[in-house]
C-alpha cells in the first residue's frame, strides 16, 4: 500500500471510497477534477462525476457534500447513493432509460482539507459557506451569519475582496458548466447539525424576502408530500427562517444562474440533516465533537444511509417527469407564487403580492 493510500484510508476514508468507486463505476462516469488541495503533504482532488445523458439540454441533478469538513455524513450519503446506482445500473433497464434523458453530477467532496482535519472550515479557516461574494440583506446572527474578524472563529468569510478559496472556485466552475445551459436543474447539498428534523431548504439565504423560484419550489414540495405521505420527516422551507447569513454559495450560483438563463428553473436546495435527534438518543454522541454531526451507533449509521435514498430517487423521477409538476404558463405559476406565500409568507398572502415583485 503507498504511502498516500494509507494516510488517506486514515484521515479520509470517504476520498478513499470515491477512488474505488471511481473504478468499480468508470464506464458509467465522466470524471474530472477541477481542483487538487494540497494538504499534510498530500495532494487531495476535488472530484466531480456526471453520469447519464449527454445531451446538452437533460435535466440535471446535482448532488453536492462535505462542503462543512465535519458534516461528514453528507460525503457518506451521496457516495451510499452512487454505489447503489453503480451497481443496478448492471441490472436494472428501468435505471438506464431513466438515465438516457436525465444528467446526474455529484461532488460528493467539496472540502477535503476540512474534512481531513475533521473541522468545518477549510484548511484555511474558512468557512465555504460564508465566503461567497454574497452581502445579506438583513441583519444576520451574530458570528454565525459570517463575518470577517478571525480566522481562529467559525463561520469566518475570509478576507475582504479577496478571491473566493480554491474549493469554491472548483464548485462554481463545475456549477458553471454543467447547470447554467441547462433549462432545468436541481442541486441538493447535503449537510447535518442543525436542529431535530431534516430539513429541506431553498434561498434565499441572504435575505427575508421571497426568492424568484418560489413558485418552482413549492410545486415540488407538493409533488412529494403528494407522493410521499409517509415521509414527513423532511420540512421544506426558506432557509432564511432559520437564519440569514452572508457569502452563500448557492445564493450566488443562483444569481449566476439567473443570469445566463433568465428563462430556466434551478433549485438549489440544501438537505439539513437534523442531528440534535441523534443527540437526543444517544449522548455518547456530546463526547465527540463529530458526533455532533454525525450518527455514531453503527445500526444508526446505516439508517442515515438509506434514510435519504427515496428523496433522490423522487428527485430523478421529478427532473424526468417535469410537465407532471412544473408551472407551465404564468396562470398556473401564479397559482404555485400563492399557494407557496400562504404556506411560507402569511403575512405577504395577506397582501397577495403578484409574481415578479419578490
Ligand atoms: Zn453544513
Amino acid at each position: 500500500m503507498s504511502r498516500r493510500i494509507y494516510h488517506i484510508q486514515k484521515a479520509l476514508p470517504e476520498l478513499a471510497e470515491l477512488e474505488a468507486l471511481i473504478n468499480e463505476g468508470r464506464k458509467e462516469m465522466r470524471i474530472s477534477a477541477p481542483a487538487h488541495i494540497h494538504h499534510a503533504g498530500t495532494q487531495l482532488p476535488i472530484y466531480s462525476i456526471e453520469m447519464g445523458s449527454r445531451d446538452a439540454i437533460a435535466p440535471t441533478l446535482a448532488l453536492i457534500g462535505g462542503v462543512h469538513g465535519v458534516e461528514r455524513i453528507g460525503s457518506q450519503i451521496i457516495l451510499a447513493f452512487l454505489r447503489s446506482l453503480i451497481h443496478r445500473l448492471e441490472w436494472d433497464e428501468q435505471l438506464q432509460q431513466q438515465l438516457e434523458k436525465l444528467r446526474l453530477l455529484f461532488i460528493p467532496i467539496v472540502n477535503p482539507s476540512g474534512m481531513w482535519e475533521n473541522s468545518r472550515c477549510n484548511a484555511n479557516g474558512v468557512d465555504l459557506m460564508r465566503n461567497a461574494p454574497v452581502e445579506a440583506e438583513h441583519r444576520t446572527p451574530m458570528l454565525v451569519g459570517g463575518h470577517r474578524l478571525s480566522r481562529h472563529l467559525p463561520w469566518y468569510r475570509g478576507r475582504r475582496n479577496a478571491a473566493m478559496e480554491p474549493e469554491n472556485q472548483a464548485l462554481t466552475s463545475v456549477i458553471a458548466q454543467t447547470l447554467y445551459q441547462q433549462p432545468l436543474c436541481i442541486s441538493l447539498d447535503c449537510h447535518s447539525g442543525f436542529g431535530s428534523r431534516d430539513r429541506i431548504w431553498f434561498p434565499y439565504a441572504k435575505s427575508m424576502n421571497p426568492w424568484p423560484g418560489l413558485a418552482e419550489a413549492h410545486a415540488l414540495t407538493q409533488l412529494f408530500e403528494h407522493s410521499y405521505p409517509n415521509h414527513s420527516m423532511y420540512l421544506f422551507e426558506p432557509q432564511a427562517h432559520s437564519y440569514t447569513t452572508n457569502g452563500d454559495v448557492w445564493d450566488y450560483l443562483y444569481d449566476g444562474y439567473q443570469q445566463a438563463n433568465p428563462n430556466g428553473v434551478f433549485l438549489p436546495l440544501t438537505l439539513e440533516m437534523g442531528s440534535w435527534a441523534w443527540v437526543r438518543k444517544n449522548p455518547l454522541h456530546l463526547l465527540h465533537f463529530h458526533g455532533l454531526f454525525n450518527p455514531v451507533l453503527p445500526h444508526r449509521h446505516q439508517r442515515i444511509l438509506r434514510r435519504h435514498i427515496t428523496l433522490f430517487d423522487f428527485m430523478m423521477s421529478a427532473l424526468a417527469n417535469q410537465t407532471a409538476w412544473l408551472p407551465q404558463g404564468q396562470a398556473h405559476k401564479q397559482q404555485q407564487h400563492s399557494l407557496a406565500l400562504q404556506r411560507w409568507y402569511p403575512n405577504l398572502a395577506e397582501k397577495d403580492q403578484p409574481l415578479g415583485s419578490c
